[in-house]
């Protein structure tokens, strides 16, 4: 009889990524991980984790689906005209960058006052791409929210018949889409066992303000929604992924 192979570590599922999927053991001891870092409430800790859910993320891409599978390219850049949203977490990350760009404040600020109000999924029709594209090319690549990355397509036209509104199926990799949302989980399980705010906000807004408040993150950690104003609601934690999130939440505080 063979014997099962214990999960990958933590340590090796960042390094190397998913090899083919996640199984739930890895899941929960990610989970449980990176609840421990979010509940230090410190940049240090929250950036450690934003970076780990774009390394697994990135390295899965490549271990799972063969080149060539997605139409996606440097310099294709439609879908970037959708409503993005990003969790609270990713965003401070991202604003830590941006200070080093500082005139980036009144183009996301720009954006962020042509959207408002506008349903996400009508947000793709104004056609004002996020401010963070420069020349079709994403300016925060590395640093580019889970939403972003996760987002891949097999065919262009179906992504530009997308954002025209006209009826579409954006297809995907199953696996790949699979693991991405299982990845998304575990960072969404693991802020709710740190006892964050499971929301997602508008990108351009949520960025602006903390480009003018660099103390919101503080505020955020010790509890106060200081983005409530901005939630998209597109971050369900009800319906058919409340027992999974529930199980992950559980298992992470122990
Ligand atoms: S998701 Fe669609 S629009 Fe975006 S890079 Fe891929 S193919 Fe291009
Ligand atoms: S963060 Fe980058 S990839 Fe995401 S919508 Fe903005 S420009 Fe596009």
């Amino acid at each position: 009889m063979s014997v099962p192979k214990p999960p990958l570590t933590v340590q090796e599922l960042v390094a190397r990524g998913a090899p083919g999927g996640m199984d739930e053991g890895q899941i929960v001891a990610l989970t449980r991980y990176w609840a421990q870092l979010l509940a230090l409430k410190t940049p240090e800790a929250n950036d450690a984790v934003v970076g780990m859910v774009g390394n697994i993320a990135q390295r899965s891409l490549a271990n799972i689906v063969a080149p060539g599978t997605f139409a996606c390219k440097k310099g294709c850049a439609h879908c970037c005209n959708f409503h993005v949203g990003l969790f609270a977490p990713e965003a401070f990350r991202i604003a830590r960058q941006l200070r080093r760009t500082p005139q980036v404040r009144d183009a996301l600020a720009d954006v962020a006052a042509r959207v408002v109000g506008v349903a996400p999924m009508q947000r793709s029709l104004l056609r004002i791409p996020c401010a963070l594209l420069h020349r079709n090319a994403c300016s925060i690549h590395p640093f580019r929210p889970h939403s972003c990355r996760a987002f891949m397509s097999m065919d262009v036209l179906a992504c530009i018949a997308a954002v025209d509104g006209r009826p579409s199926e954006i297809r995907s990799d199953k696996t790949y889409d699979l693991t991405e949302g299982r990845i998304g989980v575990a960072f969404l399980a693991a802020m709710g066992a740190a006892g964050l705010f499971m929301r997602s906000y508008e990108i351009n807004a949520s960025l602006t303000m903390l480009l003018d408040d660099p103390g919101l993150e503080a505020r955020w950690y010790a509890g106060e929604d200081v983005f409530e104003s901005l939630e998209d609601g597109l971050t369900r934690t009800d319906g058919a992924i409340a027992e999974t999130l529930g199980d992950l939440i559980w298992h992470a505080r122990r």
